[in-house]
């Protein structure tokens, strides 16, 4: 009966979330772990680590802690290594 009950509610969750819910506890907690990671190396704007040219934190994609200008300089990079 409780396993039944655990598994509606595993369910029911999943489903909300599905559709777009937000679960506090879960997204507050994948939240702090971005911002963990992000908060030292980047702040407002990055400088890409292939080419040097800067760019704003919503352009720079995030590969190993550090900033790419584009997925081309993220790619070269990792040949590179
Ligand atoms: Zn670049």
């Amino acid at each position: 009966m409780l396993l039944r009950v655990i598994l509606l509610i595993i369910i029911g969750v999943a489903i909300y979330r599905f559709f777009g819910g937000k679960v506090p506890f879960l997204d507050k907690k994948e939240k702090s772990e971005v911002e963990k990671d992000f908060g030292n190396s980047i702040q407002g704007t990055s400088k890409c680590a292939y080419c040097g040219v800067y760019m704003t934190e919503d352009d720079a994609l995030i590969y190993q802690r550090k900033a790419y200008c584009s997925n081309e300089c993220l790619e070269n990079h990792k040949k590179e290594k």
